[in-house]
């Protein structure tokens, strides 16, 4: 079977624990390419240009935006957020796939634009935890993380458009879950086209 690339959208509320995910299973896993998107906001203490983010001034934004460089893009709590389109194509083209760790209206974007993507929303145990985690992460003032909260009641609306919803609860299991749902998907027989008409056409000629 000839395994071709796939876009898996990981989303989830702020603070849900997806950088922590997505940073473990790029470790255990080399098979996965994680897109580092471009953003307006400030890098947080430890976060370094080009690997976490891109962090660039509006105007590069919008001159990304107007040179058609990046396949979605959206605005989060007062700042915008953007997924390059040339790291995401060359490695879609190797068979690689690629992981773009976005919000909901993204990866909305993104399931029109590759139909064959899988959506999966990181949850965290309770809403509790949640606030438990931002304030614990100690990275936003208070006033970032009501607004945050009030963004992640606006997004759980929209969770039921994902493919799968996985618990960040126990991380080491989590990590394992997400991995089995990519494996999974690349079962599908809607990913594996060419292999099926291979076999008919086996078939025919027996
Ligand atoms: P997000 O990228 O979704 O905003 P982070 O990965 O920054 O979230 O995680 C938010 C906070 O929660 C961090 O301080 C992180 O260490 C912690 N965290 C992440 N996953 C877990 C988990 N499974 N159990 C407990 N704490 C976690
Ligand atoms: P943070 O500021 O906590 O790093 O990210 C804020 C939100 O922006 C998160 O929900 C994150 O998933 C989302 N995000 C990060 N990069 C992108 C991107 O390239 N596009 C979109 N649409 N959202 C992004």
């Amino acid at each position: 079977m000839n395994r071709k690339g796939i876009i898996i959208v990981v989303s989830g509320f702020s603070g849900a624990g997806k950088g922590t995910l997505m940073k473990e299973l790029i470790k255990r896993y080399d098979s996965y390419a994680l897109s580092v998107s471009a953003t307006t906001r400030s890098p947080r203490p430890g976060e370094v240009d080009g690997r976490e983010y891109f962090f660039v001034s509006n105007e590069e934004f919008e001159k990304l935006i107007s040179e058609n460089g990046l396949i979605e893009h959206a605005g989060y709590v007062d700042h915008y957020y953007g997924t390059p389109r040339k790291f995401v194509e060359d490695k879609l083209s190797q068979g690689i796939d690629v992981i773009l760790e976005i919000e909901i209206q993204g990866a909305l974007q993104i399931k029109e634009q590759y139909p064959d993507a899988v959506l999966l929303f990181v949850m965290p145990p309770s809403a509790a935890e949640l606030k438990q985690r931002l304030v614990g992460r100690g990275t936003e003032t208070e006033e970032v993380i009501n607004q945050r909260l009030s963004r992640a009641k606006e997004e759980s609306v929209g969770i039921e458009k994902y493919d799968y919803i996985v618990i960040n609860d126990d991380l080491d299991e989590c990590v394992e879950k997400v991995n089995q749902i990519i494996d999974a998907a690349h079962h599908s027989p809607s990913r594996n086209l060419d292999f099926i008409e291979t076999i008919r056409k086996q078939l025919n000629e027996l």
